[in-house]
C-alpha cells in the first residue's frame, strides 16, 4: 500500500505548530500535525490554562485554554491530519522524503516543521506502581471532558496552579472535591487560593499518597491511602476519581539525535527558519537566531516564513506571496 506523502509535516501542536498548520493549509498544502499529548495547546493549554495573557495582538486578554481553544477553532476550519498522542522519536531522508518515526505510526513527508517547544510534555506520575486498569476509568493525569466528573466523588492531588484551579473548576460539577497535597501551603496565585478558601473543597494536607487500589466492594470506586507529612497518621478516602496534577517534564534531548545544528537546548535557524537538514524547519520555543524572543506572537510569525521558503523549495513555480483577503473569496 502506497504510503500518503504530506508536503509538511509539522512536529508539535503547541501556538506555533497550530498557526503554522492553518497556514500551510491557506496556503493549500496537504498537512500533518503531530503532537505528543492526547490535546493540542502546548504551554498555554498544559501549564497555564487559567492565566490571562496580555500581549496576543488584537487580544487585551485571554486565558491560556481559550487562546488554545481559538487556534483550534481557527485550524479546523480549513483542517489537517492530527496525529494526537503521537511521538516523534526519528526522522530520515530516504529517497528526497522524510521518514518519521513516531510512538505509533510512521508518517512520510516532504518537508517537516518542528516546533516542539521545551520538548515532548509528559505527566509527572505518581511515583509507586498501581494496577495499569486505575487509568481506564478512575485515575487521570488530564481532564478531556469535564462532564466524566459529573456527580461523582473526586479528588485531586497537587497543590499548584493547575491543580487548584482544577479543584474549584470540577467542584462546580463534582459530587464532592478534595484537594491533596504535601504541604499547607499552595503554589498557585494568591486569587485562586482565596477562591479555594471559600469553596467547600475539602483540602487534605499536608499529605502524599501512598497506594491506590480499586475498592474491594465496589470496582468503581477506588481508595486512595494518605500519610500526613512527619507523622504516623494514615487515611483512606474512598472516590470515583482521582486527577493527579503534578505538572509535567518535558524532554528535548531527542534533537541531538536527529543531526540538527544546535546551540544549547536549541535549534539554530537562518533567519527563514530554516534549519541545517534540507527542507527541515523549526519555529517557536524550540529555536534560536539573533533577536530571538520566546513569545507566542513572535512564534505566530516564524510560521507562515516557515511554510513559505518550505513551498517555495517544494514547488518553485508557487514562488508568489499572497494576503489572506486574496486567497479566500467571499
Ligand atoms: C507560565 C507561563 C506563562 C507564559 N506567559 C506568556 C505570555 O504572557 N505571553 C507569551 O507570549 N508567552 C508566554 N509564555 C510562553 C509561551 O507559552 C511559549 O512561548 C509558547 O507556548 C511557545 O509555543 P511553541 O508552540 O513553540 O511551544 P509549546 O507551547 O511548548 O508547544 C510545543 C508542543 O510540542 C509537543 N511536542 C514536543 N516534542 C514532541 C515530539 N517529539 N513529538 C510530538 N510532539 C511534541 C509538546 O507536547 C507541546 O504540546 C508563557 C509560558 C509559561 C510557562
Amino acid at each position: 500500500m502506497n504510503k500518503k506523502i504530506y508536503d509538511i509535516a509539522i512536529i508539535g501542536g503547541g501556538p506555533a505548530g497550530i498557526f503554522a498548520a492553518y497556514y500551510a493549509r491557506m496556503r493549500k498544502l496537504n498537512v500533518a500535525l503531530i503532537e505528543s499529548l492526547p490535546k493540542l495547546g502546548g504551554q498555554p493549554e498544559t501549564l497555564y490554562a487559567q492565566k490571562e495573557i496580555f500581549d496576543i495582538a488584537a487580544l487585551p486578554k485571554v486565558s491560556g485554554a481559550d487562546l488554545a481553544t481559538s487556534l483550534i477553532d481557527q485550524l479546523h476550519l480549513l483542517g489537517c491530519d492530527e496525529y494526537l498522542d503521537t511521538s516523534v522519536t526519528d526522522l530520515k531522508l530516504d529517497d528526497g522524503v522524510w521518514n518519521i518515526s513516531t510512538s505509533k505510526e510512521s508518517i512520510v513527508s516532504k518537508s517537516i516543521v518542528i516546533a516542539i517547544g521545551n520538548g515532548a510534555f509528559k505527566p509527572r506520575k505518581l511515583t509507586f506502581d498501581y494496577d495499569p486498569l486505575l487509568e481506564e476509568n478512575n485515575l487521570s493525569y488530564f481532564v478531556n471532558n469535564i462532564e466524566d466528573f459529573r456527580n461523582k466523588d473526586v479528588a485531586i492531588a497537587g497543590g499548584g496552579d493547575s491543580a487548584v484551579d482544577w479543584a474549584i473548576h470540577l467542584n462546580s460539577v463534582a459530587r464532592s472535591t478534595s484537594l491533596i497535597h504535601r504541604r499547607n501551603k499552595y503554589r498557585a496565585m494568591e486569587s485562586s487560593v482565596s477562591d479555594l478558601n471559600e469553596s467547600n473543597v475539602e483540602q487534605l494536607n499536608p499529605y502524599i499518597i501512598k497506594n491506590v487500589n480499586f475498592n474491594q466492594d465496589d470496582h468503581d470506586k477506588i481508595n486512595v491511602t494518605l500519610k500526613m507529612i512527619k507523622s504516623d497518621e494514615i487515611k483512606t478516602i474512598t472516590i470515583d476519581k482521582l486527577l493527579v496534577n503534578y505538572g509535567f517534564v518535558s524532554d528535548s534531548k531527542i534533537l541531538h539525535d536527529w543531526n540538527l545544528d544546535l546551540e544549547g537546548p536549541f535549534i539554530k535557524v537562518d533567519r527563514e527558519m530554516e534549519t541545517n537538514l534540507p527542507n527541515v524547519f523549526a519555529i517557536g520555543d524550540i529555536i534560536t537566531y539573533p533577536g530571538k524572543l520566546q513569545l507566542i506572537a513572535t512564534a505566530f510569525a516564524e510560521g507562515p516564513i516557515a511554510v513559505t521558503k518550505a513551498l517555495r523549495n517544494m514547488y518553485p513555480e508557487r514562488d508568489y506571496f499572497e494576503h489572506s483577503t486574496s486567497l479566500f473569496k467571499q
